[in-house]
Order: C-alpha cells, then structure tokens, then sequence
C-alpha cells in the first residue's frame, strides 16, 4: 500500500482511556489503556476494542488524497444500522456507541474478536474480480457459472467467494472454497459461507424495497473467544464494502451507476486523472469536485437504505 503525497493517516492521538493499536487502509483501533476507566470497561465487557472509521478512502490497493468529509460517520451509523437489521441472523461485535467526544459518530467499542483471515464476499450480480475471472474461464473461485453472462448480469443464485486477506499492501486474492477450507477447517469455512449467504439474502432483500441491489458485499467474521461463537465483525454493508446500484439503472452489458466508491475509482483510471495504475507512482490528490461528488454518493447510500438523513 502506498500513501498519496500528502495523505494524513491522521489517528485521533488523544482518545482519553484508549491506547491506538492498529491502523488499516480506512479504520483506527484503540485498546483500553489500563486507567481505571479502560479496566472498568474491560470488566464490565471483557476484550474490547475502539473501532474508529476515518475519512480516508482507498481505491487499487492506495490510499487517497484527501479524504471524504463524514465519510467515517456514514460507515459507521450504516454498519449499525444494519446490524439491528440482522441481530436475529448472526451475533454482532458491537458493544456500545458510548466513544469519546473526539470520535463521536464514527466510533463504535466492539468485543475484540479472533479474525478470520477470509474475507466473505456474497455475490448476486457479476461485475469487478468476479466478472474478470468469469470472463478468464467462465468460473469465479471454482463455482461454474452459465454461458453469456455480462458485465452487471444477476447470477443465477448468489454465490459465496472467499478471498484471502492480504497483509497490509498485499492484493486480496479470490480462492476456491476449497482453500477456505483447508486454512480454518471444513467446519468453520462452511459456518462462514451459510453466515455470509443468510446476510446477503436479506440485504438484498432489504435493499431491493428501497430501490438499490446489492450486489455483492464483503463481510468480516471472527470468534468471539469467551462465547465461542462466529461474530460478525468490523464494517456491514457500506458503500466501502458492498456495490450498491441503483435498481432503475441497472442494464447488464455495461458498468452500472452505483452508491459507492466506484465513482472515484472511475475518475483514478479516467484520462481526467493521468495517472497510470500499472504504475509504481501514487495516485494524483482527488479535484474538489471528486471529493464532493463521492461524499453526496454516500450520504445518497445511507440516505436510501436508512430512509434517513445523517445531518
Ligand atoms: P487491513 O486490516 O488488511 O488493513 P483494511 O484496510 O480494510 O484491511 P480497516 O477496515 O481499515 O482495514 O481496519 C479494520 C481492521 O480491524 C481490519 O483488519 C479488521 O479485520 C479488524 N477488525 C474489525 N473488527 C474487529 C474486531 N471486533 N476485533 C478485532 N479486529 C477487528
Ligand atoms: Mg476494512
């Protein structure tokens, strides 16, 4: 992973009771430090950690610069939101919403889970890697799919495609189920398929109400290590992590309108941006214009999903 020139990876350094641990591509996390706040904390829920979502976006493996005002908020509040919505399906990370001032709004304290190193991705409609695999050798990790699909096409029925999670700066990479299985075990990859397939099946569901498909969506999952259970963790059915279009624009055989970050990804590989990808340099400073454009794509997303308005 590279950082644009004058990217901030700015970590809220002074979070009263927490001590930072860890920075990803997007979210900041905090352990509590051991002041009688962060130990009361820790006894009253055991294992905790502050998950905090920045404003930084990321696209082709960069970080970008500079990053999406309130987009850590809306990661956050949409998470959950849907959460709530599939509380009955799987257990949850979350614990409360009771973050310092500083990171009010696009925080949350989470049980600290053990992770899976998979990254669960549902697919119902073909597009992105799963389309460039498709059109390889009519396959996306191992699952045949039929004859004439395009680009945006719905699939016959959603499939489960696992990829590994890389380290940081390393490219997540699509596997066979198969490999799944042989790195967490038989039992453990076919919870984390069945999980993953339920969640997207109501998302879809509740997104179609709305007017927007999903199609297709990344989830974490980890064990919660005192009740044992797979928990779903980190991020839930952002704009970061899902492709959102927009059903009355949706027309297979070409890239679809969508509530996510693809717009940005778009204006990198547009000759607009001059920047090659194939390239060791970082990506240019997103125009104003961008940055305005991407943050109103999602609020758009939180805003037709929720049915509500974040500010
Ligand atoms: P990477 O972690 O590979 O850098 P990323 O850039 O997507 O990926 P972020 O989303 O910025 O990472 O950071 C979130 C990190 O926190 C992820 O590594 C995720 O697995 C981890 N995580 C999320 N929820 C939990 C949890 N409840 N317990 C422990 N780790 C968690
Ligand atoms: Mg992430």
């Amino acid at each position: 992973m590279t950082l644009a020139p004058d990217a901030v990876p700015a970590q809220p350094s002074d979070l009263p009771g927490w001590t930072h641990t860890y920075s990803g591509k997007v979210r900041d996390l905090f352990a509590p430090d051991a002041s009688p706040a962060g130990r009361a904390l820790v006894a009253e829920h055991g294992d905790v950690v502050l998950v905090v979502a920045s404003d930084r976006v990321s696209a082709y493996d960069h970080v970008l610069s500079p990053g999406i005002p309130d987009k850590g908020v809306v990661l956050t509040q949409l998470s959950l939101w849907w959460f709530d919505q599939l509380a009955d399906l799987v257990p949850n990370h979350v614990v409360s919403t009771d973050v310092p001032e500083a990171v009010a709004g696009r925080a949350m304290i989470c049980r600290r889970l053990e992770m899976f190193p998979v990254e669960c991705v549902a697919r119902g409609y073909l597009t992105g890697s799963g389309l460039a695999e498709y059109q390889a050798d009519g396959q996306v990790t191992g699952i045949p799919l039929p004859d004439g699909l395009v680009d945006g096409s719905r699939l016959p029925e959603p499939i489960f495609t696992p990829a590994t999670k890389a380290a940081l700066g390393d490219h997540d990479e699509n596997v066979p189920f198969a490999v799944v299985a042989d790195q967490i075990g038989a039992d453990a990859a076919a919870t984390l398929r069945e999980l993953t397939l339920a969640v997207y099946a109501r998302a879809e569901a509740i997104a179609r109400d709305r007017g927007v498909i999903l199609a297709d969506t990344k989830l974490e999952f980890g064990t919660d290590p005192v009740t044992g259970a797979v928990t779903l963790g980190d991020e839930v059915l952002t704009p970061d992590s899902s492709r959102f279009w927009a059903a009355d624009a949706w027309q297979p055989g070409r890239s679809q309108p969508s509530f996510d970050k693809q717009y940005v990804r778009d204006w990198l590989t547009s000759d607009a941006s001059g920047w090659d990808r194939a390239s060791d340099v970082p990506p240019p400073a997103l125009p104003a214009d961008v940055v305005e454009r991407t943050r109103d794509r999602y609020l758009d997303a939180f805003e037709r999903l929720t049915g509500r308005h974040l500010f």
